[in-house]
């Protein structure tokens, strides 16, 4: 397996189509490593792809939902199946660990279960009678649903809009991210096989394919993972074309620790939300606010726990995180770390190397803890994505929750108490799409329980029912007057 390369095209109607250009895909934790090369594909690739898509839809939307759902089903033991050879390619080109890819599968696998569990029962069609007339309330699909996704958890952010889409008679064209491409796309080809020719479609690029996905005019609403800025670019070109969109995007996620706990009984737990995937998750704990009399002790209780850590490849053993993703993410987490250490702040570089051989033959970074006096500095106010958190002090709760909502971003967010009920309350006053109490992690996510951003996060709510259902369907209403 360590050795293979594979070669991931475009496909379209469950055929795969050769590009004139392919990049290459290196191991972000071995760059000398080619794990694989991915087409390039272009705007007429992508008109090619939605056309396929178009015309598959006009058969799938009439099929029933026994049958859409039967499929679906038949998705999920793909996905499952496709674990055990698709786990290793997605560490080796995104660079996370070995259960980070796992969990990536196994919520991708999750999501799709728990859509044609759904499904049925939602697309149903309501009737309100009454003595003066009958009305009938028909939820119907949209069409061509452009799915964009970044590189951080391929799989399931793709599964998100999979599910949703498809239980609802809708088709798709998915366009994955450049930097983890490979494992996502051998396993959109397996899930296209169990499904009618068109139904799903991928086409592989950058910007340029992205820009032709949310400007063609039978994309009928964009499904959209990522970064701010990006998503605001995508969300601009779908208004020009009344496109409906659904974006997850970045976040700067705060956790507000109460005077009430003990340092040493929550930071292993709040760890679990601030360096997995070496920081790179939209979610992550990115600062933390501390009361100021407790903010040494948190500190040092931190720093012990922090520097057991080693960096290393996710398919070595022992390794608690990997390297960054790409060089470009790689350089602007460097550059940060650099300013916030001539910032006059308290910066410790933690933990070691696990194969300090390897070190420069990868994006590499150890962790960083920094404690933070100035609650504005860039470290504080910038989505990181990478490992380093700073830890800022409060005086009062009042301003621990002003700092904690003055952002442009509103993902998550997290309040750590030994009182429940008044963690609830200081929940209530933070501008989040969720607030978690005495977690931050993957295990604060959960099936049917709304997942979304305000503010700049984001607009919509993936992982949810009727919430992400009734974003890829239209309702079309009949009503006779009796
Ligand atoms: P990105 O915005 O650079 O790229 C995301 C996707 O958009 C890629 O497939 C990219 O090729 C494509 N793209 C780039 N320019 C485009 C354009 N003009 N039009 C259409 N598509 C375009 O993001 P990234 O670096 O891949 O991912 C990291 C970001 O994603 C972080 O900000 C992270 O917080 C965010 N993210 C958010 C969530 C969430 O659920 N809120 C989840 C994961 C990641």
């Amino acid at each position: 397996m360590l050795n293979l390369e594979c070669q991931v095209d475009i496909l379209i109607n469950n055929q795969e189509v050769l590009a004139e250009n392919y990049a290459e895909i290196h191991d972000p934790g071995k760059l000398t490593d080619v794990v694989g090369r991915v087409a390039v594909g272009t705007a007429e690739d992508v008109d090619k792809a939605v056309q396929a898509a178009h015309k598959a839809f006009l058969d799938w939307r009439k099929t029933d939902i026994k049958e859409r759902i039967e499929k679906i089903s038949a998705a999920v033991k793909v996905v499952q199946d496709s674990m055990g050879d698709l786990v290793p390619l997605l560490v080796r080109e995104h660079g996370g660990m070995l259960w980070e890819a796992q969990t990536d599968f196994g919520i991708g696998m999750a999501t799709l279960e728990y859509y044609a569990g759904i499904g049925e029962n939602f697309v149903k069609t309501e009737f309100i009678e009454d003595d003066s007339s009958w009305v009938s309330i028909e939820k119907k699909a949209k069409g061509v649903i452009g799915a964009i996704v970044p590189w951080n958890m391929p799989v399931c952010l793709t599964m998100m809009k999979v599910g949703p889409a498809l239980v609802t008679g809708n088709t798709m064209v998915i366009k994955p991210s450049p930097t983890a491409p490979l494992a996502i796309s051998i396993l959109l080809k397996r899930i296209a096989a169990v499904l009618p020719d068109g139904v799903i479609n991928v086409v592989h690029g950058d910007a340029g394919v992205g820009v032709a996905l949310t400007r063609h005019p039978l994309v009928k609403k964009i499904a959209f993972t990522g970064g701010t800025e990006t998503g605001a670019q995508v969300n601009g070109n779908a208004a020009s074309f009344f496109k409906a969109v659904t974006l997850e995007l970045g976040g700067n996620d705060p956790a507000i620790i109460l005077d009430d706990v003990n340092p040493v009984d929550i930071v292993p737990n709040l760890l679990k939300g601030v360096y997995t995937r070496s920081g790179q998750i939209c979610f992550a704990v990115k600062r933390i606010y501390v009361q100021e009399k407790m903010v040494d002790k948190f500190f040092n209780t931190m720093c012990d726990i922090v520097n057991e850590y080693k960096v290393g490849h996710g398919l070595e053993e022992g390794a608690s995180f990997g390297p960054l993703n790409n060089n470009k993410q790689y350089n602007l987490v460097k550059a940060m770390i650099e300013n916030t250490k001539n910032s006059g702040a308290v910066v410790r570089e933690l933990g070691s190397k696990l194969n300090p051989e390897g070190w420069d033959n990868g994006y590499f970074l150890l962790p960083h803890v920094v404690k933070d006096e100035a609650h504005f500095s860039r470290i504080v106010s910038c989505e990181q994505f990478g490992p380093i958190i700073p830890i800022i002090p409060y005086k009062t709760v009042e301003q621990a929750i002003e700092y904690a909502n003055e952002t442009e971003y509103g993902l998550c967010s997290s309040v750590w108490s030994s009182d429940i009920q008044r963690a609830l309350a200081i929940g209530q006053q933070i501008e989040a799409g969720s607030t978690f109490i005495n977690n931050h992690s993957f295990e604060s996510l959960s099936l049917g329980v709304p997942f979304g951003g305000v503010k700049n996060s984001g607009m919509g709510r993936e992982l949810a029912g009727e919430p992400t259902l009734s974003a890829y369907i239209d309702y079309h209403t009949m009503r006779y007057l009796k």
